[in-house]
């Protein structure tokens, strides 16, 4: 892999977020600029959100090509923008902008994320899937426009919180087959859920212990389920491997993670391919985490 030589020349991509300093991004998108011996580097911008504003309009002095967007900006970003993708307005997100005739404009690329390690590994007939989510936070939204667009026949959002239950309900139009529960209606809820999608932080490092079902609970899965965990630290988590445990398949974050990136970088550099496993082994090696 050739080394990035910053030059006079070098285009500007990059991440904002506040705190931004624990970004995995900076780390596999420059693995691919990189490996694509593209004169770009690809920086981590900490960008406080009263400076939002004044940032968008510094990126465009300095010619920045496209950027990345992380908390706590992903909702703030969309009235500074010029034009918002139909996902992003359905995410009610946006994770990536780029420079469009001098304008920015805004997408979500982490439903194409999600979606991607289903259809290319395990895809299968979505209009006999019920999908159950646990979480109903900003991932659990991108996880709905995905289980929405791959034409799933129930989708079921679980959370603690009845009114942001509610709200959330509320903030999908003409979605009559999603539901909302509490946590209480899961056992009725599983022995349904042939797709089951932890986007809550359970079992995430250092907590790794941890798991969102028990093993009783999984045992009461159907055969052909697809167990995935948004979270890719540990990998697997406890909840994955209760799923190994029942023969299940098990799907972790880390793919959704490469892919969004991969679907952004496409964007920015207008490119049909970019080298997607140059970025998965990058994070996984920065992770230490077991290359496959
Ligand atoms: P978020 O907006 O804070 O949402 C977290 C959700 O989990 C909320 O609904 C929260 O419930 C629920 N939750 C938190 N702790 C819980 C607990 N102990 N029991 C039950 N529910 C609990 O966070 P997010 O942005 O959606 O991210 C969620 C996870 O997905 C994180 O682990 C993140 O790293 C991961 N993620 C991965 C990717 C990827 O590319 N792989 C992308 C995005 C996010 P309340 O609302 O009631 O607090």
């Amino acid at each position: 892999m050739a080394e990035i030589t910053i030059k006079g020349t070098t285009k500007l991509l990059g991440v904002i977020g506040h705190p931004v300093e624990h970004s995995l991004s900076p780390v596999m998108h420059n693995a691919a600029l990189s490996e694509l011996e593209l004169d770009y580097v690809y920086l981590p911008f900490p960008i406080a959100p009263e400076n939002l504003e004044v940032a968008l309009s510094g990126f465009a002095a300095i010619g920045l090509v496209g950027f990345s967007v992380t908390i706590p900006h992903k909702q703030a970003i969309l009235p500074l923008l010029s034009s918002i993708s139909p996902i992003a307005q359905a995410v009610g997100a946006v994770n990536t902008v780029s420079r469009k005739d001098n304008k920015w404009v805004g997408t979500n690329t982490d439903v194409e994320g999600f979606i991607a390690p289903l259809q290319t590994t395990y895809n299968r007939d979505w209009s006999h899937t019920t999908a159950v989510i646990l979480g109903n936070g900003g991932a659990a939204r991108a996880v709905v426009a995905g289980c929405i667009q791959l034409g799933c026949k129930e989708i079921y959002t679980v959370g603690r919180n009845l009114q942001k239950l509610e709200e959330f309900r509320n903030s999908w139009d003409n979605s009559p087959n999603l539901h909302v529960s509490t946590w209480d209606k899961l056992p009725q809820l599983i022995p349904q859920a042939t797709l089951l999608v932890n986007t809550t932080p359970i079992g995430m490092y250092p907590k790794i212990e941890e798991s969102p079902l028990s093993l009783e609970e999984m045992q009461n899965l159907p055969q052909n389920a697809i167990a995935y965990d948004l979270t890719y630290n540990p990998s697997p988590t406890k909840f994955l491997s209760l799923a190994q445990q029942q023969g299940l398949i098990a799907i972790d974050g880390l793919e959704m993670l490469v892919q969004q990136g991969a679907a952004a970088l496409k964007i920015w550099l207008n490119r049909d391919i970019v080298p997607a496993s140059v970025m998965s082994l990058a994070l996984r090696k920065h992770l230490g985490l077991t290359m496959i």
